[in-house]
């Protein structure tokens, strides 16, 4: 399966341009980060109506996120990331491709086998085969940046060859990184980033972690979001995506400090419930179910 999608991932360098979507430009990016317990799941819909999926949760908040995209979906998810093949992250992705399938899948290709990620990968196997989904394999620096429509884009930033190895997860160390850029907003999306990851993105992409808005690493673990990172992104709103009184302990105390030293105005899933974010591509309103 690794070997297949490999083969489909020869992406073409050019800016990789979807179809047109069938709804109307509204002007605004919004974007949900799901409350979904201990896990990722974010839903984002462009000015253009492009829809993307990243992550899907648990395979307990499978109910949540199909009912979720039930309700705004009108045919297949346009983009779906995979940021890395964990449980917590791709948990609900076999329900989430059940409901529309999705024109493009993005996943790092890691070897991680598990019962789940072959049933992903099955998903994703029959929709290629019938001519409905194309799979690509994220490489930062070799797969094209997408463009959303109406001036949003994609950009990936890790993982990098050489893969990190070594780490304390090296699963979470080579999670998919992305920006989302609209007008002079942009969104970093961290996945499971560990310190690692960090490190590299700072020494490799520097230039490109400014962002207003960051989907903080790993569940606020302590772990990830250092300091040196915080003061490339510099970002106005973070949003950890965790349990409530998960076991893990997150987020972590210290990275919710670092944080706030850093002047992010912090939004949680687990006392927050949804966190929507939207953006006309200047300005920034973020509305929670819970406040
Ligand atoms: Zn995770
Ligand atoms: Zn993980």
């Amino acid at each position: 399966m690794v070997t297949f999608l490999r083969s489909l991932a020869a992406a073409a360098l050019a800016l990789a341009c979807l179809a047109a979507p069938a709804s109307r430009a509204s002007g605004t990016l919004e974007v949900t980060f799901l409350s979904v317990g201990q896990g990722d799941a974010a839903f984002a819909v462009t000015p253009s109506g492009r829809t993307l999926l990243v992550d899907a949760g648990p395979p307990e908040a499978s109910a949540r996120v199909e009912r979720f995209l039930r309700a705004r979906l009108r045919g297949p998810i346009d983009v779906v990331v995979a940021t890395h093949p964990h449980a917590d992250h791709i948990g609900g992705l076999p329900a989430a491709l059940a409901i529309a399938g999705a024109r493009h899948f993005y996943d790092p290709v890691l070897e991680h086998p598990s019962p789940l990620l072959e049933r992903v990968y099955r998903i994703v196997s029959a929709r290629t085969r019938a001519g409905e989904m194309t799979a690509h394999r994220v490489r930062a620096g070799e797969t094209a940046p997408l463009d959303l429509g109406d001036g949003a884009r994609l950009t990936f930033l890790a993982p990098s060859e050489p893969l990190i190895e070594g780490s304390r997860s090296d699963v979470n160390a080579n999670s998919i990184v992305f920006r989302l850029d609209y007008g002079e907003v942009s969104f970093l999306f961290e996945g499971d980033a560990e310190p690692a990851t960090e490190a590299r993105l700072l020494r490799r992409e520097r230039g490109r972690l400014r962002a207003q808005v960051l989907k903080v690493a790993h569940h606020g673990s302590r772990y990830g979001s250092k300091a040196a990172l915080l003061r490339a992104v510099r970002p106005e709103i973070a949003v950890v995506s965790c349990g409530l009184d998960n076991e893990y302990g997150h987020p972590h105390a210290a990275a919710l400090r670092r944080l706030e030293r850093a002047g992010a105005r912090v939004f949680r899933t687990d006392l927050d419930g949804d966190v929507v974010v939207r953006t006309d591509g200047r300005s920034l309103r973020v509305s929670t179910g819970r406040r």
